[in-house]
């Protein structure tokens, strides 16, 4: 693994150190990596050049992955002598990478202040995703989940959740072909700077996704759902993980401020009576806990009307979560049973299983904030103690 740099405005890839010595403080310095086209355009208009000497550094930074403004030759000498005195581009640096067997790689990358988060790229037959972070740890306290127990840190900056993408295409030498806001928090508890990072991933001059390719996966803050539709076309995926308010409040808290009846009008709406397009929920399968035959049926009369694919996620345990997997036959059970009433429902293949994979587990072998304990009642609901 390289020794990548946190910071660095003067060439490819060099340590802190390098960067120009200035009378300016670091601090006052402009953050590239965080500024989508259009301001990166306004930088240098506001500097009283041509905007498209911002197009061609947004172009550099993203698309050739070059950070040594010397080495932006179409830059001419005055922008690139203005750029060393007021502007940087900040990276984050891995601190650890674990691949897998399978070709996973997760990564655990260092910002700026220390703070860590984790970064996992999953290649497939004829693809390959990539897992963003949103935030450090979450607030949200899914019952399942491994970043829950850290507890909630911080946002990150746009400039920090562009920058994962950026160190996976300078790491692997090619951009990931699948971008899933699925990683550590609550991308829509962290709007704007998501929104901006979204929109650097799908521009032509920097990664070039197209938006079928851009997930966003919220546990359902519906105003931000509502608020998304206006702003941003991405592909929605919703941890649904219950098909019913009672169990679902008990799995996914946040239910209890936006319940299924909120929820899921919502996510209709988003679709926008395109007809291509569909939710992508997500429901962890839980061993005796949601993976009934009745739910399945609760279920099919729940997404009954929405263009709808269900991703069965096997449940990728970790200490202490009080949860176990359902069994293979019966997540196959309750996928045939989903497909035979016309939805299209997949397993999520299990990857990179000894590298903890599943979001937060790596960092949580470090941590337990929450210090929560949970127990499983014969009902089938989860209860935290
Ligand atoms: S599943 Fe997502 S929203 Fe829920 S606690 Fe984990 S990171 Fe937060």
């Amino acid at each position: 693994m390289s020794s990548d740099p946190i910071i660095n405005g003067n060439s490819t890839i060099s340590p802190r150190s390098s960067v120009p010595s200035s009378t300016q403080p670091m601090k006052q310095r402009i953050d590239l990596m965080g500024l989508d086209r259009g301001e990166s355009e306004a930088l240098v208009s506001a500097w009283g050049l041509k905007p498209f000497h911002g197009r061609n550094l947004f172009k550099w930074i993203h698309k050739h992955t070059v950070l040594d403004f010397d080495a932006m030759s179409d830059l001419s000498k005055a922008v690139r002598g203005r750029l060393q005195r007021e502007a940087q581009i900040t990276i984050p640096r891995a601190v650890a990478e674990e691949p897998s067997a399978d070709g996973t790689i997760k990564w655990v990358l260092q910002l700026a202040d220390g703070q860590r988060v984790e970064t996992v790229f999953i290649p497939e037959e004829g693809r390959s995703t990539l897992c963003v972070s949103s935030q450090v740890g979450c607030a949200l306290e899914c019952r399942f989940c491994a970043t829950a127990r850290q507890g909630f840190n911080r946002n990150l900056s746009s400039s920090e959740i562009i920058g994962q993408l950026w160190y996976a295409k300078h790491r692997l030498g090619r951009t990931p072909t699948n971008i899933v806001m699925m990683g550590m928090g609550e991308p829509l508890a962290n709007f704007e700077a998501v929104v901006r990072a979204m929109n650097v991933m799908q521009d032509d001059f920097a990664y070039m996704l197209a938006k079928q390719r851009v997930t966003l996966s919220t546990s359902g803050i519906v105003p931000n759902i509502q608020r998304l539709a206006k702003v941003s076309d991405v592909s929605l995926a919703v941890s649904l993980h219950a098909p019913d308010n009672a169990l679902r409040d008990q799995l996914v808290p946040i239910n209890r401020k936006y319940p299924l009846e909120q929820l899921i009008p919502a996510c209709r709406a988003y679709l926008r009576g395109e007809k291509r397009r569909r939710i992508t929920w997500e429901y962890v399968m839980l061993d005796n806990v949601n993976d009934s035959d009745r739910h399945a049926k609760a279920l099919i009369r729940l997404l009954e009307g929405t263009p709808s694919k269900v991703n069965l996620i096997p449940f990728n345990p970790f200490p202490n979560s009080g949860f176990a997997s359902s069994p293979k036959e019966r997540i196959d059970a309750f996928r045939m049973r989903l497909i035979r009433s016309g939805l299209v429902a997949t397993t999520r293949k299990t990857r990179g299983d000894e590298i903890a994979a599943a979001c937060g587990q790596l960092i949580g072998r470090v941590q337990d904030r929450s210090r929560r304990h949970i127990s499983i009642s014969v009902d089938g609901l989860a209860r935290a103690r």
